[in-house]
């Protein structure tokens, strides 16, 4: 009996015992996997940590929330689940935040639609006419000639004579946005939802590439970002040609010009601001001649604008487009004879293996500085190596990827399973408008929320605004000012935050 009594002692310690050690293992890989994570090297401060307390309460109730009702916006749409985006507590806390730069945007896809709706299309001398049932827009001094297949009229009048100028505004609106009231039943595949994408270039192109809406365009499109809390950009344009009202149009020196006298302009009316690139981008859908034509250009406009211009990219919906493989040659003619930088568009695809999954390794080896998407390198192991020795960071875009049809649920996305390894990510927002997003907020907070951890805090929301002016092409001395000024818009934001939490909160950092 004794002996019985000894057994069960020992076998019940030791059954403590080896939960107490296993418990302690657990909690020991758990922070080892937690310092992993993109952002975790950081350091907070103890007013940080206060305020970093008030937000994961925040986002522990909406990750809750989600977990016990299967209700996750993040797991939605983008298209229908705007409105709960609108109405979160931590989206409103991340519009407040200094976010650094928006580096992977496009130059007619960065203002509002309703700037367009409400203020371009009321401008004089705008003509209309329907091709294919879509919107073309013409400003011109007197009515364009018309074809068989566009009869131009006056919008103003067309507007007056509709009878109800509502309807008729909504009518303009709906053949800009993506916003449906059922994007399942309207894009059944990823072909579908990219041939409308791309007819909103051809709608706003004609209104946008107007010069004087041009100007107000990216000045109203830079003050939503800097309002947004960037305070930094770098924009992919395919240069598009820019046009007046006598027909007359710009050269590709002249709208480079263009974006410098407007660029400089807003910088002058907001001092915080630290500025602007560009990236030459134009459509992938070409010959190798003309990618030959692309890289000349783009190496003179280097020589020409070396503060404005950043580098060379290739746009347009991979799989229908030619990869970087057929492009070889004039891509390396870039960089041996004009040291030119690549930013490709890389990846952005679903195919495993296909050419443009293989893109991603391309635009490693041709030595991108930075990879638009790379949606598809979670599934090359060698090539996330190969990146992380070299510091290549990929461009996540969250709500673009979900809206254009490479993944519905963000919690699925790729780039989730690099940033708990410490990947170099930048998150960006591509054409917000076109999806009735804006700036660059939004596609935060689809990523804290969706594409971390429960636990992951304010550290991931710092390093991803630190990684977008880190990666960026400002030289030495602006980017050591950027990240200088970032710093003191971040520490301002902590304070003015805790004053609002904390009355009474006095600052002792
Ligand atoms: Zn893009």
């Amino acid at each position: 009996m004794k002996h019985q009594f000894l057994l069960f002692v020992s076998s019940f310690s030791l059954v403590l015992c080896d939960l107490a050690s296993y418990l302690r293992e657990r909690e020991n890989f758990l922070e080892n996997e937690n310092s992993r994570f993109l952002g975790s090297n950081l350091e907070l401060t103890s007013s940080e940590s206060l305020v970093n307390d008030y937000l994961m309460n925040l986002k522990y109730a909406e990750l809750d929330y989600g977990f016990a009702t299967a209700d996750f916006m993040q797991s939605q749409n983008f298209l229908i689940s705007k409105p709960k985006y609108d109405s979160s507590q931590v989206f409103q806390f991340i519009k407040q935040m200094p976010k650094g730069g928006a580096i992977h945007v496009h130059d007619t896809a960065i203002t509002n639609l309703d700037f367009l709706v409400a203020n371009v299309t009321y401008r004089d001398n705008l003509f209309m006419c329907l091709v294919d049932n879509k919107i073309n827009f013409r400003f011109a001094a007197t009515k364009p000639d018309d074809t068989a297949d566009c009869i131009w009229s006056s919008v103003s009048e067309s507007r007056q004579n509709s009878g109800n100028v509502e309807e008729f505004d909504e009518a303009i609106y709906r053949n800009l946005t993506l916003v449906v009231p059922d994007p399942f039943s309207e894009y059944p595949n990823i072909n579908a939802v990219w041939s409308s994408f791309q007819k909103y270039f051809v709608t706003s192109g004609g209104l946008i590439c107007y010069e004087p809406v041009f100007r107000d365009y990216f000045y109203k499109g830079l003050e939503e970002f800097y309002e947004d809390n960037v305070q930094y950009m770098e924009i992919r344009t395919t240069l598009p040609t820019i046009y007046r009202l006598d027909g007359s149009v710009l050269s590709d020196f002249q709208a480079m010009l263009t974006y410098e006298e407007v660029f400089a302009k807003f910088k002058a009316d907001h001092p915080d601001f630290s500025g602007a690139k560009i990236i030459y981008a134009p459509s992938r859908k070409v010959t190798e001649e003309t990618v030959y034509d692309y890289i000349s250009l783009a190496t003179v406009l280097k020589r020409s604008f070396p503060d404005l211009m950043a580098g060379f990219d290739l746009v347009g919906q991979e799989d229908l487009g030619v990869p970087l493989i057929e492009f070889l040659e004039p891509i390396l003619s870039g960089q041996t004879e004009s040291d030119l930088k690549y930013f490709f568009h890389a990846g952005e695809t679903q195919w495993n293996g296909m050419s443009t999954d293989l893109n991603i390794i391309d635009a490693l080896l041709l030595n991108a500085t930075r990879i638009g998407h790379g949606y598809a390198i979670a599934k090359h192991p060698l090539a996330i190596e190969l990146a992380k020795n070299r510091n290549v960071p990929i461009e996540v875009c969250p709500l673009s990827n979900q809206v254009l049809m490479l993944v519905s649920d963000l919690r699925n996305h790729p780039a989730t399973i690099l940033m708990a390894d410490n990947f170099p990510v930048i998150i960006s927002s591509d054409d917000p408008p076109v999806w009735n997003a804006s700036a660059l907020s939004y596609d935060y907070y689809a990523a804290f929320m969706a594409m971390t951890s429960r636990n992951t805090d304010i550290r991931f929301l710092k390093q991803i605004s630190y990684n977008s002016l880190f990666y960026s092409t400002l030289d030495g001395d602006s980017k050591a000012e950027a990240i200088s000024l970032f710093e003191q818009k971040w520490d301002i934001f902590i304070q003015s935050f805790l004053k609002r939490i904390l009355p009474s909160f006095v600052s002792y950092n």
